[in-house]
């Protein structure tokens, strides 16, 4: 296959005017062919959504939302946000969306300054326990201006302690709770949330960032009709380009929509409001609901070959997209695995386990995820061998074992191929 060829005409003005760049593409394009993506954050978006990532909608300042602009010439920009709009709210049944946000991390900036004060309380899940920076990290914004009080997993079975949740919602107060992580491989009972949530009068907030996608595929229960506010990613199981986007009971819809502007961020990226437009379509097909739950059905393959090879999947295995596997019986940490695994052109991350004994740099696990390879088409076949291919690399530290899986990995990725020409 051809990487120039797949970047078409425009690639050979760039090469021409920024070799080293153009360099850049074309290697991070073949590093994505050929290695093994198991990155549970990551995916392959579509050639619709890197077109529009790529096209003159970057130019336009549009400060403002659709109608009400600070800036001349949007009419054309505002077709695009208002499809994008409609088709959120139509996907996810929800009665308002705002798809402006940069980011997760920018969804979730909104979503404090829309419900909270500086200083107000806010209970969240605990990092350790797969919580996100934005839930209340010392080092973010989230610990520096909030006081976030956290919840976390049971030590027997790994799952949300609701009732453990409760008694901490009624002791302190919390303004807002939020539900949602970056490594919790089970689903999460929104309705308990929402019962705690009306307990207390707190604002339900869900963050769906990781989950989204398997949501709008119709593979599992979806928070919208629960939650005050759902914010999310867009470029996780989602498949869209990267970014944020917000949806929110009516009531909530001016404070939020204030909340993102003029309230954190100036002008949208409009190419990646016309991305979003693009793939909330392509998750409203009956392909991509397959695509949702071969996600899932992949991961507990995954989980359950990564078993096989004497590893222990947390929570018992996975509900969703990604694994969390304690390697503490192989004899190696995260840290180790990761670094064995990434020579052997498998990327996928170290992550602390609930209750960890080592440091957040070392941890004790792995998280695997299914999204970008399910994308390329992998299904529970190759779910085993590359079970083998992670349990055979992290056992060794010999270069040249590490090498021969590596041809291995490539040989599969390269049945499976990606952004051909
Ligand atoms: C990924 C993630 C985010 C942040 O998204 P960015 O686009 O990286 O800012 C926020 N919350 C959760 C739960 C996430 O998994």
């Amino acid at each position: 296959m051809s990487s120039e060829r797949f970047y078409g005409p425009d690639f050979a003005l760039l090469s021409q005017q920024d070799p080293d760049i153009a360099a850049v593409l074309l290697s991070e394009l073949k590093r994505q062919q050929s290695n093994l993506q198991l990155i549970a954050s990551e995916n392959f978006t579509s050639r619709a959504v890197l077109a529009a990532l790529g096209s003159t909608l970057s130019n336009k300042y549009a400060e403002g939302y659709p109608g009400k602009r600070y800036y001349g010439g949007c009419e054309e920009v505002d077709k695009a946000e208002v499809i994008a709009i409609d088709r959120a709210k139509s996907l996810f049944g929800a009665e308002h969306a705002n798809v402006q946000p940069h980011s997760g991390a920018s969804a979730n900036v909104a979503v404090y300054q829309a419900f909270t004060k500086p200083g107000d309380t806010v209970l969240a899940m605990s990092l350790p326990h797969g919580g996100h920076l934005t839930h209340g990290s010392p080092v973010n914004f989230s610990g520096k201006w909030f006081n976030v009080e956290s919840y976390g997993v049971r030590q027997d079975n790994e799952l949300i302690d609701y009732d453990e949740l409760r008694d901490i919602a009624i002791r302190t107060k919390p303004k807002m709770i939020c539900s949602g992580a970056t490594a919790y491989p089970s689903l999460i009972d929104f309705e308990k949330v929402r019962a705690i949530c009306d307990e207390v009068g707190a604002i339900m907030w869900v963050d769906a960032a990781h989950f989204i996608g398997l949501v709008a595929g119709k593979a599992i229960p979806s928070p919208v009709p629960y939650a005050d506010v759902v914010s999310f990613t867009t470029h996780k199981v989602l498949r869209g380009p990267r970014g944020g986007m917000i949806l929110a009971k009516g009531e909530h819809a001016a404070a939020i929509d204030k909340a993102v502007f003029p309230g954190m961020q100036g002008g949208p990226i409009m190419s990646a409001v016309a991305g979003k437009a693009i793939a909330l379509a392509e998750c409203a097909t009956p392909a991509y609901q397959k695509y949702a739950k071969d996600v899932i059905v992949n991961a507990k393959a995954l989980a359950a070959a990564l078993e096989a090879e004497g590893m222990r999947a947390v929570s018992g295995g996975t509900e969703t997209h990604l694994a969390l596997m304690d390697i503490r019986a192989i004899g190696v940490t995260g840290k180790v695995a990761d670094e064995r695994c990434g020579l052997a052109g498998i990327v996928m991350n170290k992550n602390s386990i609930p209750y960890d004994p080592e440091k957040p740099g070392i941890t004790s696990g792995i998280r695997v995820g299914t999204p970008a390879t399910t994308t390329q088409g992998m299904g529970v076949a190759e779910m085993k061998t590359i079970a083998s291919f992670i349990a055979r690399a992290i056992k060794t530290d010999d270069a040249s074992t590490l090498a021969a899986i590596k041809n291995e990995v490539h040989a599969l990725t390269a049945r499976f191929p990606i952004y051909t020409a």
